[in-house]
């Protein structure tokens, strides 16, 4: 059996002033678009005359583009103008309730509030070079911090605090098959461990890639002291190119083959959600927490591995997808300074970067391998009663998972 599989992936942009310009004038003239049409119907309801729907709309639309007045929106790529058309469309259809007709009235759009637009078609995605294509925009390049899988349906552009998004939904065919394990794992990510699991075994990050990334901080010292553009400065530029090409070889094969073991050995695979652990932890906890020496180094490394776990998760994600198994994110807060023993909170509880040791219970372990079974025993608690609780509080009650004590005293 197959079944279809949704997917949207958000990167931020990197444009330049030329297409940042241009992306200010789409989302304003979508704006517009979206502004006046829901005016014009706003009037005809309080007239009691009937709604206008998109293809009524988009004559006006027409009207609009040949008019004097409203000549910029000539400038602006036509299809995602009608996009907008379609989503007042549906927000006014979505606000209908039989009850209550109207219950939701769509609102008028503010300037540097919901600005954005979207592409049903046109647009192109180029992972490899980390750019996507827009349509009257070009070739804009993108953070790519995770493999975007499927058939690319649509790609939106918005604004939000000081940068642009480009959020890409796909579509893809799955197998829905039973996974020939049924066992249930945690997994901690770090710097010295790249992953350990809560039964105990870990994985080392790849050696290749620290060689290779300080040869490149190397090579990049030496290209800073040429002159720009100068014919030593291209050669110089093309041995960083390669050289970062050797490195992201190295990590995918890397990341592909550490993600195909776990994935065939584990149904489930419980993770902390990185998104919440960026925000949250990353600045001041996990970074310091699990290396010292990392700290130190140039954000380049922790950029890097910040984009290996990330990608990791993706391809664990998709692999699980493929095999009948899972892939459950859970918050992170507190999972280094979490007992799994007793659930005692503390900070105290980690006595160096390696070593846990709890205060209050006594409970001792690689501090990885604690964080691996408190993200194992939230994943059982999300699992148990779909929604998750935070640990906020100093001391909480352990909570019933009775698989995590078992793992402890096995
Ligand atoms: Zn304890």
């Amino acid at each position: 059996m197959k079944k279809t599989i949704r997917k949207a992936f958000k990167f931020r942009l990197n444009p330049n002033s030329d297409q940042v310009q241009k992306m200010v004038e789409f989302a304003g003239a979508n704006r517009f678009v979206w502004n006046k049409a829901l005016a014009m119907n706003l009037f005809r309801l309080e007239q009691k005359q009937p709604l206008l729907w998109y293809n009524e709309l988009a004559f006006w639309l027409k009207l609009w583009k040949s008019s004097e007045d409203y000549g910029f929106l000539k400038t602006v790529h036509s299809q995602p103008l009608q996009q907008t058309l379609k989503n007042l469309e549906k927000a006014f259809k979505d606000g209908f309730d039989k009850k209550q007709p109207l219950k939701r009235i769509p609102k008028f759009k503010k300037k540097g509030l919901s600005d954005s637009f979207r592409y049903p078609q046109g647009f192109k995605l180029e992972q490899e070079s980390n750019k996507v294509f827009l349509p009257k925009i070009g070739w804009v390049k993108y953070r790519n911090s995770r493999q975007v899988i499927g058939d690319v349906k649509n790609m939106t552009v918005s604004h939000r605090g000081g940068y642009w998004y480009v959020s890409i939904q796909t579509e893809y065919e799955a197998d829905i098959k039973r996974h020939s394990s049924t066992s249930m794992i945690g997994m901690d990510m770090g710097i010295t461990r790249f992953v350990t699991l809560s039964d105990g075994s870990y994985i080392k990050p790849l050696n290749s890639f620290r060689k290779l990334s300080k040869k490149l901080a190397f090579e990049q010292r030496k290209l800073s002291k040429k002159v720009k553009f100068s014919a030593n400065w291209k050669k110089q530029k093309q041995i960083i190119t390669r050289l970062h090409e050797r490195i992201a070889n190295a990590r995918l094969d890397f990341l592909h083959k550490t993600s195909t073991n776990i994935s065939k050995s584990h149904a489930m695979i419980v993770v902390e959600d990185l998104k919440v652990r960026n925000m949250s932890k990353s600045a001041k906890g996990s970074i310091e927490v699990h290396g010292k020496n990392v700290k130190a180094k140039s954000g380049l490394n922790k950029s890097i591995l910040d984009q290996g776990w990330g990608m990791f998760i993706s391809f664990l994600e998709y692999k699980q997808a493929w095999s009948g198994g899972d892939v459950l994110r859970v918050n992170p807060q507190y999972t280094s300074q979490t007992c799994p023993n007793c659930k005692h909170v503390s900070r105290d509880n980690r006595k160096s970067q390696r070593a846990f040791a709890c205060t209050e219970c006594g409970f001792k372990a690689n501090a990885d391998l604690a964080g691996a079974l408190n993200v194992l025993a939230r994943g059982h608690r999300v699992l148990a009663c779909g929604v998750e609780t935070l640990v906020s509080t100093k001391k909480q009650e352990p909570v019933g998972s009775s698989d995590t004590r078992q793992l402890l005293t096995a």
